[in-house]
């Protein structure tokens, strides 16, 4: 049995192909053609796990781009493939938050990995994955790299809500001389406050799964274990949650 699971997002498209005990993994930035992006990962998967497309039993299609894909078997949503995805990394875990590049989002699960319920910020960038490249781009930084430079003794106050303001707000305070780090640390804070307030009004039950390509930033990890006051758990795979489960539940359905 052969599953293979895609999530197309709006900044990358991750696959997951499932065979027996064996993973593999891959992405590709998603750049304009989702459909592209689903086809290359289907060939990038299929080559590096040495089979042909006819091998292949189920191909679970999630993200914002999911529809896009022709060779898929079935499209699930997101809220759905991260449950699965969590449910199979930790058992026990019943609050999860995704945080990708256009939306941020927080799960309730039961102990199946059932959606109970959930909360979703799709309406602004900030608290999202393009709100922190916005920012680094401000700062002449990668994304990947604000958490290094990052000095959590040292956190500027960021004011404003919206990306843009919060951008030239930005680059008045580097004008003032102020620290690299204290407005990194200012910027992890305000992303943490702002998916900790929906994460509290939803309500939270014990510890915390953080999925989601924001997720490979510590700082930001921090923050929310800070606003919460509870542990947050990231999965080695946080990016590629969404496409486990999307592999995962085309082999729960052939089960
Ligand atoms: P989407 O599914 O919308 O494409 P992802 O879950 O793939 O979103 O996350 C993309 C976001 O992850 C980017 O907007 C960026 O902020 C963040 N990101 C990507 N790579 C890194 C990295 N190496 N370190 C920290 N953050 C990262």
């Amino acid at each position: 049995m052969i599953s293979i699971g895609l999530d197309i997002g709006s900044v990358a498209a991750k696959g997951v192909l499932i065979q027996g005990g064996r993973q593999y993994q891959m992405m590709v930035p998603t750049g304009w053609s989702p459909r592209t992006a689903g086809e290359q990962l289907i060939d990038d998967l299929l080559q590096s796990s040495g089979h042909r497309p006819h091998d292949v039993h189920s191909i679970v299609v999630t993200g914002y781009g999911r529809v896009a894909v022709m060779e898929a078997s079935r499209t699930v949503t997101e809220i759905k493939c991260h449950a699965r995805g969590v449910a199979e990394l930790y058992p026990q875990i019943r609050t999860i938050i995704d945080i990708g590049g256009q939306d941020s989002k927080v799960i309730q699960i039961d102990s199946q990995g059932r959606v109970v319920d959930f909360a979703m910020n799709d309406k602004c960038a900030a608290g999202t994955g393009r709100f922190l490249q916005v920012m680094a781009n401000a700062l002449g930084l990668d994304v990947s790299e604000l958490a290094a430079y990052e000095d959590p003794e040292q956190a500027a106050t960021i004011n404003s809500m919206c990306t843009v303001f919060a951008e030239s707000e930005i680059i008045g305070l580097l004008a003032q001389g102020v620290d690299k780090g204290s407005i990194i640390a200012g910027l992890h804070l305000s992303v943490g406050k702002r998916v900790a307030a929906m994460a509290k009004r939803l309500g939270i039950a014990g510890e915390v799964a953080f999925t989601g390509g924001v997720a490979m930033n510590q700082g930001v990890k921090r923050s929310l274990e800070q606003e919460l006051g509870c542990k947050v758990l990231v999965p080695e795979v946080c990016q590629f949650t969404g496409a486990l489960g999307a592999a995962l539940i085309g082999l729960d359905a052939a089960a």
